[in-house]
């Protein structure tokens, strides 16, 4: 509990001088980009707040001057995404639950690349079906169909009734291979 004020002196010092004499870490650009990704801009402005250091939403909404419903908005987008975690304390003179938010930058990447590696998956299994089939489609935007389903509703669109002919997927196979060794790339020196 000693640790307790030491970190309410450290709050008020922070207040004083806009920026803190803690040091934030230095800005992972990985990192930045999942935020970014899961709060927008301006999240990842929030989120920084919580960064190297655990701090409650009401803190960071005063430090910040917006309201903190903001804060928390952000938060839980970010807790959805393994990205925030929380822990729980008793205010001693209040007796109301206190929650410490800090940004788990480890755990993030974590989940950002396990995400990664199973979209990764699915694109893999999604080029191997794609090279397999002759797929028949009717040219006006419907969704393609197998050979054995074109068979089966005689070679006719099931939703305009248009004739399906066979589709040259060879574009898509080309931009499912494109995404597939991107992602392979990004994923090189990833371990889980
Ligand atoms: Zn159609």
């Amino acid at each position: 509990m000693g640790k307790k004020a030491g970190r309410g002196k450290k709050a008020v010092e922070k207040r004083k001088v806009k920026r803190g004499p803690k040091q934030k870490p230095p800005e992972d650009p990985v990192l930045r980009g999942i935020i970014v990704g899961i709060a927008g801009e301006r999240g990842y402005e929030i989120a920084k707040e919580f960064m190297g250091d655990e701090i409650t939403d009401e803190e960071v909404a005063k430090r910040l001057d917006i309201h903190v419903n903001l804060v928390r908005k952000v938060l839980y987008y970010l807790y959805d995404n393994r990205v925030a975690s929380y822990r729980r304390a008793r205010d001693e003179e209040s007796g109301w639950y206190v929650y410490y938010w800090r940004i788990e930058p480890e755990r993030a990447l974590e989940y950002f690349y396990n995400n990664k590696r199973l979209l990764l998956q699915k694109l893999e299994e999604r080029l191997e079906a794609e090279r397999g089939t002759i797929f028949f489609g009717c040219g006006n935007g419907d969704q393609k169909l197998p050979f054995e389903l074109a068979a089966e509703n005689d070679f006719k669109c099931p939703r305009c009734g248009g004739n399906l002919e066979p589709y040259d997927n060879s574009g898509v196979v080309a931009a499912l291979e494109h995404k597939v060794e991107s992602l392979r790339q990004h994923l090189v020196g990833k371990h889980a």
